[in-house]
Parts: structure tokens; sequence; C-alpha cells
């Protein structure tokens, strides 16, 4: 169920050799409405000890970050005694529960499902995870209730281009030139930035966010939150309009806290998926941690666009500097793309600069990028180094298109493009991201093999 609800983004992060992901989040969407899917090992409700303790414990955890649970029981197996007991345990602690009645692909549906009625916890819903059956139908029924994400970034005309649009691109001048201000049309006034402070428990992001906002933070922080209870909080920065988006808000919420751990991975992902950008702090006292990976890697998979902020910078001596700077590229190599910049939170030394590389990864990520300027682009790429000969034929690259913003997403479209391998999708990745100027955001490059008559 879990690969399944988070399929479409599975394959991004995977071929990363030496990023060890933490395997139990993930994201999901249907439609224009994303998720994030918290995957438990298995509820032993009961267990007092070993890892069947350890597993139920993170059942719990997840249990109440998530708004809505999905309870799958096994509809092949029939009704057993423990549902019953995770079924009253989550009647009383889930926000929201559905029943999947699981594996029921290919059976009498109605037949297979009444049983479970008696857990009393609503219609169950007949699902198959492994074949998608009402995997969708299930989630659809249950959106309305949940609260919206933010985004106001994926409105998107994925239309392909016309022949014309396409062919402009011969009289075009000049593809260098980065952002096209004519392609579509600006929003009114500065856009407000979202960004995200994350970062491993005490790396400093109270305190790099009290440098942001000051005192405007007191003030915020006592109103409950927007839709959800994380926690939104505008301010001004050289005459520019941000949203900061908290993660520690579930720290200052009294009662929970028992039972929550103090850092809520599940927050973490919400506002890694509500802001435009996000700064990814790290703590130069002590090394690049696994957790800062994971970090990582959730940010690199939502697509967002980041800047590393490596924080506490007053502290280490020369050496260990050169040592932190050498370890940083090695074990978050794949976000090259980002910024980085040394800065002490608590003395507000090199916020300012971070600021501004937040600024330019915004702009990149919202980037609106002509079909003419792409496809030239393209032909260049192509020109210069071609796709390897696979097989009987070599892929034809023939046009370009945007996709998508906040990350962008490039459109190939073309002939056999399914036998573009890897290392040629990384060299146009490369390619664009240079033509473009696109530092500090994501890109995708998607292929689609034309079905159109002129492509033959
Ligand atoms: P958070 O858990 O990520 O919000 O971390 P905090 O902002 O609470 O900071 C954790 C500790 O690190 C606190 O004692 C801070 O005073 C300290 N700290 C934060 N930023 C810096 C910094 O730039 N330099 C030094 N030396 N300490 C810092």
């Amino acid at each position: 169920m879990f690969n399944r609800l988070t399929r479409s983004r599975a394959a991004l992060v995977h071929d990363m050799p030496g990023l060890t992901r933490d395997r139990h989040y993930g994201q999901g969407r249907v439609g224009d409405r994303r998720f994030i899917v918290i995957d438990t090992g298995g509820f032993e409700p009961v267990a007092r000890e070993g890892i069947a303790a350890e597993m139920a414990k993170q059942a719990r955890q997840a249990v109440i970050e998530a708004d809505l649970v999905v309870f799958v029981v096994d509809g092949r197996e029939g009704m057993v005694p423990r549902d019953r007991d995770i079924a009253n345990e989550l009647r009383r602690t889930a926000a929201k529960l559905v029943v999947a009645v699981n594996k029921t692909e290919g059976m009498p549906r109605e037949q297979i499902v009444a049983e479970f009625h008696a857990l009393g916890l609503g219609e169950p819903l007949a699902v198959s995870a492994a074949h998608g059956d009402g995997v969708r139908e299930m989630i659809e029924a249950s959106l309305p209730e949940l609260p919206q994400v933010l985004d106001d970034d994926q409105e998107f005309d994925d239309r392909p281009p016309s022949e014309a649009e396409i062919e402009a691109s011969a009289s075009e001048p000049n593809a260098a030139a980065a952002i096209d201000p004519a392609a579509g049309s600006a929003p009114a006034g500065p856009r407000r930035i979202r960004v995200a402070v994350v970062g491993r428990p005490n790396v400093g992001k109270s305190t790099l966010i009290n440098a942001l906002l000051g005192e405007e933070r007191m003030i915020a922080f006592d109103q409950p939150g927007t839709t959800r209870d994380s926690v939104a909080v505008d301010f001004e920065r050289g005459g520019r309009p941000y949203t900061l988006i908290d993660t520690a808000g579930v720290r200052r919420r009294g009662k929970v806290t028992d039972t929550v751990e103090k850092f809520s991975v599940v927050k973490t992902l919400q506002a890694i998926e509500d802001s435009h950008v996000c700064i990814l702090l790290l703590d130069a006292s002590e090394d690049v941690s696994e957790q800062d990976a994971h970090l990582a890697g959730y940010v690199l998979e939502a697509g967002r666009a980041v800047v590393l902020g490596i924080n506490k910078w007053d502290l280490p001596d020369g050496h260990e500097r050169d040592r932190l700077k050498v370890e940083l590229a090695r074990k978050l190599y794949f976000l090259d793309f980002a910024r980085s910049h040394t800065v002490s939170a608590l003395k507000g030394q090199g916020v300012g600069a971070l600021m501004r590389s937040v600024d330019e990864a915004f702009a990149a990520a919202t980037a609106k990028l002509s079909t003419p300027k792409l496809t030239r682009a393209l032909r260049e790429a192509v020109e210069r180094q071609p796709p390897p000969r696979r097989g009987p034929s070599r892929p034809k690259l023939r046009y370009a298109h945007q996709g998508g913003r906040n990350p962008p997403v490039v459109v190939i479209h073309g002939n056999a493009l399914d036998r573009v391998p890897d290392p040629y999708r990384r060299y146009l990745e490369g390619w664009f991201r240079e033509r473009f100027s696109l530092q500090g955001t994501p890109l995708r490059i998607e292929f689609r093999t034309s079905t159109n008559p002129y492509s033959k």
C-alpha cells in the first residue's frame, strides 16, 4: 500500500548511491492533492518489549501525527482477533479512519468486506494494493475532509507546444538569456517566498528563525496555526516579503509533547511541502549525520529549492572547517545544485547572504522557460554531444517545453526516448541548469516519445 500510494515519487532518489533513505515516509499525490504517507512496520497493540513493542511505538507516533489513518486488513485471511485490538485503539486515537480490506482482487468484494463491518469503523473499502484497485477511490473519498496543503504553484499548462511555437526557435537569436519575462503574465508585486528552516534538533533552527524574525516571532507563535497546526509567520527582509513555515511548532503544543517525539518528521515534511525554498541547516560543530542526509533526501524528493546553511560556524577552527567542507561535499553531493553558506545564527553572521541565495533559488524554482529557448538549448546540447546509439536506433530528441515549476520540469519530446541512458539525462540536466541559470532548485527532465504525426 505504501508503495502504491507513493509510487510516483519513489524513483527519484533511488538511483543515488550513498543515500540511505528512511523508507518510512513518502510523498503521494492524487490529482492535484499532495500528501505525506507514513509506513508503519506493523502494529501489535499488546506488545510490551522487543521489536514489536518498538514498532508499536512508531505506529502510535504515526497515528498521532496523521490526519488520516488507513487501517489495512487482510481480506484473504479474514478478520482476526488482533484486528479488533487495533480497531479499539485506533477508534480512540485516530483523527480520521478508513478501513482498507486488502488483497480483494478477483474476489467477491461485498462478501469479503462484510465481516469487517463488525470493527465498527464505518464502511470498509475493498482494495488491492498490489493491483491498485480501489486505492485511488479510497484516497479521493477521504480527501475532502483533509486539510489542504498550501500550494499555489502547481497550476501549469502541460499542453505540448504547437509546431509554430517550437519552430520559433529557428529565428530565436539568443537562447542564453536566462528567464523569459515575456512568457506568461508576471504576478503583480513581489511574490511572498515561503521559506522552511529544516534541520535536526539543536542545529540552531529556532536561533536562526529568531535572527530572521526578531520580535514578531513571539506574537505569531502564540497563535494557533492556519488550517493545520503548523505555524506560518509573515516577515519582511530587505523590502521582500517572506512567509516562514515553522517546523518546530509541535514542540510548543503542550498537550501532546509527552507522546510525540520532540523532532517530528511529519512536521518537517509538511513544512518542506509547504515551502518554496528550504533552508537546510547543519551544525558545524558536528559531523554530517545520517539524519542530515535523510532530511536532504526529503527536500530533494519533494523537489524543493534548497539553500544549505552551515550553522555555528563560530565554533570550529581552521582545520576543522576545511575538513567539514570536504565532508559536506562528499555526503551531500546530491545537493550540488544548491548554494551553501556558513553562518552563525547566534551572532547573526552570514544571514544576509543566506537569504540572498533563498531569493535566487526561488527565482530559479519558479522560472518560466520558453519553448523556443528550451528547444534551441536542447538542439545545441544534442549537437555538442548526441545521445549514444542503443540497439538499432539512436534516440531522437526533437523539442522541449516546460512541464512544471517549483521544481522546473523540462519535457523533451522525440523518438525512442526510453533508450536515453541515465548519464545522458544528467548531461542534459546540467546543460539546462547552466543555460537557464537554475541555481538552487532541483530540475526534472521528462522524456515523452511522440505519437505526433510530424515526428517520424
Ligand atoms: P533547534 O533545535 O534547531 O531549534 O536549535 P536551537 O536554535 O534551539 O539551538 C540549539 C543550541 O545551539 C542553542 O543552545 C543555541 O544557542 C545554539 N546555537 C544556535 N546557533 C548557534 C551558532 O550560530 N553558534 C553557536 N555557537 N551556537 C548556536
